[in-house]
């Protein structure tokens, strides 16, 4: 929606997250968001509303509330049972010219991203994907939306100045979710879905997961990451071995992705996904930029390469110079006798 007047700006107040929904349950990142989001909310001065839709979401107003919310906008409805993105924007849509949110967050995973560019391009907002950072410029009140840009290589913040509302996705384990506070309470909102907005355009035959591959890296505590340096989809046999050994979970950089030895689904970075283990190992991986966007919040980085002087190896918290086909058959072992 165009709010290009002083007036009109201010008709838009407060500061929505939309609720990431899996089986009717509100997922974790949505915890992240509204932690973020309710330091959006302080700064201006403003409510923090959670919009969640989906068959039985009704069942989650506590949580929602105990996680930071002061109002749970809730859309429950069993047409809504199973991910449909253009119910989900018409919706919303029509919320947000009923309510008018100044500001608007949702999760960057694979049901945000069918959803929000859906909204952003319906109400005529701007939409800044994969946020690294959320503040208020306290001159204007503008959500100041930071993420990186040029291939990684820099830095940018983004302002819409001239549009409301101001639209950002955030990938998850990014920001940090409040302390849930049992005795935090607010307001809860319901509304309905209107006849139209679902079934409009397509209908879904069938659902099936990919059981092949399940990969669950954002939870992973324990990461052993391969990259170019592995040489091939044998070595990530040898990686998978040390992280069954310790219950972990193998990523990967893009170069071992592009090169077809480990599938996407096992990508850390830019392009990838974030990850914040308590222990991250790097085996040939020189740690660009676009690698590193996607793993330096891990809580301990041990890096594996021949060369000493990686971005990788300088941002580790123990590098080890030295082949990896010697390192990790050496830690195997060491695991196996202790
Ligand atoms: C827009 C854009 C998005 C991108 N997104 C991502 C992304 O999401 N994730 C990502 O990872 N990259 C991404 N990239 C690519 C990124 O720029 C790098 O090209 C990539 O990360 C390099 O992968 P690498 O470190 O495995 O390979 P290299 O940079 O080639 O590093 C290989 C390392 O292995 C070491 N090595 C070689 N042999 C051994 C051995 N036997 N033992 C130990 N060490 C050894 C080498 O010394 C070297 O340091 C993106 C690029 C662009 C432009």
């Amino acid at each position: 929606m165009l709010a290009n007047t002083p007036a009109l700006r201010a008709e838009y107040r407060n500061v929505w997250v939309v609720a990431e929904v899996s089986g009717g349950k509100v997922q974790k990142v949505t915890w992240e968001l509204l932690g973020a989001a309710r330091r959006l909310a302080d700064a201006r001065s403003c409510e923090l509303w959670c919009v969640a839709l989906g068959d039985g979401v009704s069942k989650e107003t506590a949580a929602i509330h105990g996680y930071g919310a002061d109002v749970a906008l809730i859309v429950d409805d069993s047409r809504l049972a199973r991910f449909d993105d253009e119910a989900e924007a018409a919706a919303l849509v029509r919320l947000i010219g009923k309510y008018r949110p100044e500001i608007l967050v949702c999760a960057a995973t694979t049901r945000g991203r069918a959803l929000i560019p859906r909204v952003a391009v319906t109400s005529n907002s701007g939409l800044t994907a994969d946020c690294t950072g959320l503040a208020i410029d306290p001159e204007s009140g503008d959500l100041l939306q930071t993420r990186p840009a040029f291939g990684g290589n820099i830095m940018a913040t983004i302002r819409s100045a001239n549009h409301r509302p101001q639209m950002a996705t955030v990938r998850p384990r990014v920001m940090n979710a409040l302390d849930f506070d049992p005795a935090r309470k607010g307001q809860s909102i319901s509304e309905g879905l209107l006849e139209g907005e679902s079934g409009a355009f397509k209908t879904v035959l069938e659902v099936f997961h990919d059981e092949e591959n399940p990969v669950n890296l954002s939870d992973a505590r324990f990461i052993v990451a391969g990259g170019r340096g592995v040489k091939g989809a044998e070595g990530f046999k040898l990686l998978r071995k040390l992280a069954d050994a310790v219950g972990g979970a193998v990523g990967a950089s893009r170069a071992a992705v592009d090169s077809g030895w480990v599938p996407y689904n096992h990508q850390v970075g830019q392009t990838g996904q974030t990850v914040q283990a308590t222990v991250y190992v790097a085996c040939g991986i020189s740690g660009q930029i676009q690698h590193l966007v996607g793993m330096q919040s891990c809580d301990y980085i041990v890096a594996i390469d021949k060369n000493p002087d990686t971005p990788m190896m300088r941002l580790a918290d123990a590098a080890v110079v030295g082949d990896l086909y010697e390192i990790i058959p050496a830690m195997l072992a060491e695991l196996a006798r202790t």
